[in-house]
């Protein structure tokens, strides 16, 4: 099996690929920097790995507007809807539409309530039992607010996912969020709820947008100790971030134990995306993508959701990222190189020329300013960050553990 994708061994869970053709009309504007072809690009490129089979293909389900009133404003998703039949009134811009990040564009509603539907139809599968895992990769817009388009997010197809999980399935639910950008949108959507713990890691906002994200937001009243940031440093590298990871995340979630771990794998983190300062490479990228898949089975009985996000070099880095998560998430590995059939198909689209690996190498790049500062500032935000948890996680204690909803039991 050198050519194609193998099997890791052990028994294959039923892993589900959310999609359909219309999941790419989500494109903001023709120059926007937010690249629909990028679920094209990936689909192509695991196909041509043999990493994705027809059957693990699932359709988008239905999305009713009352269900995205659940998260989002009526007076805000009328906005949209009037925004996307070209009659933005002046109200559009205090909702966050018409702006340089957020144009508006014809049927912008319809567009984004389906890329919704395919996170929520994720969930769905994962929380009904009928799959074990399951992957949207237009999902991941993280930053769309109650009432507020913000960061290329109109609506949020996270909070969306998480409320299905929470309010028809009982599920406490542990969002990790490993976008370079804070996600914002989902933090704040959750951050006095028992039921969901949001979890980043993200560049400091003190140099990135949204700007927030520190390690003092932790969540407020029934959610205090909930809401857990882990900035990092601009130039942070492989070992750093890992390191990070290492440090937060699982103890985070042995804490909360969840039933589900839904995953935005927005793929601006790694050193070549244009919108960001990390220095992180493909390779551990994969490693964390695979380890959240590690932590799954060991916490939530393998029960998880990864969706796309942010991510910038739309034909080098993106396509790569994203078929190293469906890899971690069905269990296959990729072949080390490229195949040659997508780099033709794509060669006559791409300004720069396609990577021939599935991983880049770090060796090769010149050092990073100030890699010992870096790893070390990164290493003491992240020992203070969870002694402060600790002690919040200490005082929730049996409060924390009166919220589990024992009256229900979880698929699988
Ligand atoms: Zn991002």
């Amino acid at each position: 099996m050198s050519e194609g994708a193998a099997p890791s061994g052990g028994s294959t869970p039923s892993v589900r690929f959310v999609y359909d053709a219309s999941l790419a009309a989500y494109e903001l504007a023709p120059e926007h920097p937010f690249r629909p072809e990028r679920l094209e690009l990936t689909r192509t490129l695991l196909e041509a790995t043999g990493a994705l089979d027809r059957e693990a293909y699932a359709d988008v389900g239905p999305l009713t507007e009352r269900e995205l009133a659940r998260v989002h404003a009526t007076r805000y998703i009328d906005a949209v809807k009037r925004a996307s039949r070209g009659d933005a009134g002046d109200e559009a811009y205090a909702f966050g539409l018409g702006t340089g990040d957020n144009p508006v564009f014809p049927n912008m509603h319809e567009a984004v309530l389906r890329v919704c539907a395919a996170t929520v139809s994720a969930v769905e599968l994962v929380a009904s039992g009928a799959a074990t895992r399951a992957v949207n990769l237009a999902g991941g817009l993280h930053h769309a607010m109650h009432a507020k388009a913000s960061g290329f997010c109109v609506y949020n197809d996270l909070a969306l996912g998480i409320r299905r999980a929470v309010d028809a399935h009982g599920l406490r639910v542990a969002y990790l969020d490993l976008d370079v950008h804070h996600g914002d949108g989902v933090q704040w959507l959750f951050y006095d709820t028992p039921d969901v713990m949001t979890i980043g890691l993200h560049e400091s906002g003190r140099y990135l947008f949204p700007g927030t994200g520190h390690t003092y937001e932790t969540g407020r009243g029934p959610g205090r100790g909930l809401a857990v940031n882990m900035p990092l440093e601009p130039f942070t590298e492989d070992a750093s971030f890992l390191e990070a990871f290492e440090t937060v995340v699982p103890r985070a979630l042995e804490a909360f134990r969840p039933d589900l771990i839904v995953l935005q794998a927005g793929a601006d983190m790694h050193r070549d995306d244009p919108l960001a300062d990390l220095s992180v490479s493909l390779a551990a990228m994969g490693a964390s993508y695979r380890r959240v898949v590690e932590l799954s089975e060991a916490l939530t009985g393998g029960r998880l959701v990864a969706t796309g996000g942010g991510g910038y070099d739309p034909y080098r880095t993106v396509p790569r990222a994203w078929s190293l998560l469906w890899a971690a998430v069905a269990g296959v590995t990729l072949p080390e190189r490229v195949p040659e059939t997508w780099r033709e198909r794509w060669a006559g689209s791409s300004a720069l020329p396609l990577p021939e690996t599935m991983v880049d190498d770090p060796s090769s790049w010149p050092p990073v300013p100030r890699r010992a500062t870096v790893s070390s500032h990164n290493r003491a935000v992240a020992a203070r960050l969870m002694e402060v948890l600790e002690t919040i996680w200490a005082e929730r204690g049996t409060d924390a553990e009166a919220t589990r909803h024992d009256d229900r039991e979880g698929p699988g």
